[in-house]
């Protein structure tokens, strides 16, 4: 179903009246995790004042140690649905759990599938029978033919609104977070008539490699972009070393404007 050979034209999947996957790329940003309303509030703040239409924050937070933040669950969800009101952005939030799934539609408007989950096959199925449009990123170690598989468990479901996004897969190299598979941008865009997207923060983990990962993003044909931003990142529960205070934030959309790949 999501094979472009079935429907040779692009999904175009419109979030609160915007559109991704329509030509026009979106950037969506916002911080790693919701930590309290006035965070949340001061990130969609900075979001909205860049032109922006999308914000993210995690509430249920997939993390490798269990003594780790894992996040402000409902009440997250809550704080980041005020914040997306008061600034009239659309919002995105990482589910982990399908009983969850019917109560986290009542607060977002995109509902992100983390790369933990993505052969999550019960979270994809009941994610397949809810409405709502649906962010599937790229597992860790999944390859592309793995990764199209997974979207393909949403759409059989019932629900065809679905963005696929890169977001670094594991490799020998430490350098960087994860690998960037820029190609897979390309290559998902040729196989599937979903629109793509690429997380250049969690992909690289690096501050300094935000905006040539972006722009190259875009060159390839991304449909949107997806970083972190924090009001300040030092004190940050989660991912406090790659997050982008406002100022960096500034400096990444005006780099990505300069570059005429993104406006
Ligand atoms: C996130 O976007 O908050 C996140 C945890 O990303 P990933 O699932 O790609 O690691
Ligand atoms: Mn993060």
């Amino acid at each position: 179903l999501v094979s472009r050979k079935n429907k040779p034209e692009n999904t175009v999947v419109t979030v609160a009246g915007k559109e991704i996957g329509g030509g026009q790329p979106q950037l969506v940003a916002g911080p790693c995790a919701v930590e309290s309303a006035e965070q949340v509030d001061a990130a969609a703040g900075a979001v909205k004042a860049r032109g922006l239409h999308f914000l993210r924050g995690g509430a249920f937070k997939p993390r490798t140690s269990p003594y780790d933040f894992q996040g402000l669950g409902e009440e997250g969800l809550r704080l980041l649905k005020q914040a997306g009101n008061r600034h009239g952005l659309a919002v995105i939030s990482e589910i982990v759990d399908p009983r969850d799934l019917e109560m986290a539609a009542g607060y977002l408007d995109v509902i992100q599938i983390g790369a933990r989950n993505m052969q999550n096959f019960e979270l994809l199925k009941e994610a397949g029978r809810t409405k709502k449009p649906i962010l599937l990123k790229r597992g860790l170690a999944a390859t592309i033919d793995e990764f199209i598989h997974a979207a393909e468990y949403i759409m059989v479901h019932g629900n065809d609104q679905i963005i696929l996004c890169e977001r670094g897969i594991r490799t020998y190299e430490k350098a960087t977070r994860n690998t960037l598979d820029i190609t897979a941008v390309p290559l998902l865009k040729q196989e599937t008539h979903l629109p793509v997207m690429v997380d250049v923060t969690h992909s690289t983990g690096r501050k300094d490699l935000l905006v040539p990962a972006a722009k190259a993003a875009l060159a390839i044909g991304a449909d949107g972009v997806m970083a972190e931003v924090h009001p300040n990142p030092k004190q940050a529960l989660s991912d406090a070393s790659q997050q982008m205070n406002f100022t960096e934030f500034e400096h990444f959309v005006n780099e990505l404007e300069k570059s005429g790949l993104y406006k």
